[in-house]
């Protein structure tokens, strides 16, 4: 695989974007102390992002996950320290693809964990692919079925520092 020539998000845009959601977020929680629940690894430059523009009481949490172990689930690699119950969690998700990674993790924190609420701000979602039925309450964009990179996002562990999204091709 190589990357594309070409870009489908540039920095400008993302800033933009992330901006927009960010509002969102505040007026939502307003009041309210809201924590991050961020998905390692690729989340980081959207949660860095999105965090600072948020006003506020805001605590963090990380979660690392490998998605699709076997083709159908996921599984938890790692959990940072704190406590989420009784409060108001939102996930912050690199990219939504088929839903099998998120779809367990709202299960896991719901079960496990005993939130107030449970939000998903997913940076990028990719409704094409979607095998299970999952809640995105605030989403960046939406892409096409391309795998995308870029901004947090890998192929094989590279392309994670590129400051917008792109997408690799065959060679
Ligand atoms: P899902 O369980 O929704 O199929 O997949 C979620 C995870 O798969 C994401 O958090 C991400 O790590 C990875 N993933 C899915 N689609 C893409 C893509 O187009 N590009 C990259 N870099 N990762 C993806």
């Amino acid at each position: 695989m190589k990357l594309a020539s070409g870009i489908l998000y540039t920095e400008r845009q993302i800033s933009q974007r992330v901006g927009e959601m960010a509002g969102q977020i505040a007026r939502d929680y307003a009041g309210k102390t809201l924590v991050l629940c961020a998905v390692l690894k690729g989340s980081i430059p959207f949660l860095a992002d999105l965090m600072r523009l948020l006003p506020g009481d805001v605590r963090l949490a990380l979660i690392e996950m490998k998605s699709q172990v076997d083709g159908k689930h996921a599984k938890i690699l790692f959990t940072s320290s704190l406590d989420l119950a009784g409060q108001h969690v939102l996930v912050v998700e690199d990219i939504v693809d088929t839903g099998i990674t998120l779809d367990y993790l709202l299960k896991h924190l719901e079960v496990e964990r005993a939130p107030a609420s449970i939000r998903v701000a997913a940076f990028l979602d990719k409704p094409s692919a979607r095998k299970l039925d999952v809640p995105v309450h605030y989403r960046g964009f939406s892409v096409p079925d391309k795998f995308v990179v870029g901004y947090g996002l890998d192929w094989q562990e590279r392309y994670r520092n590129l400051p917008y999204i792109t997408w690799v091709e065959p060679e």
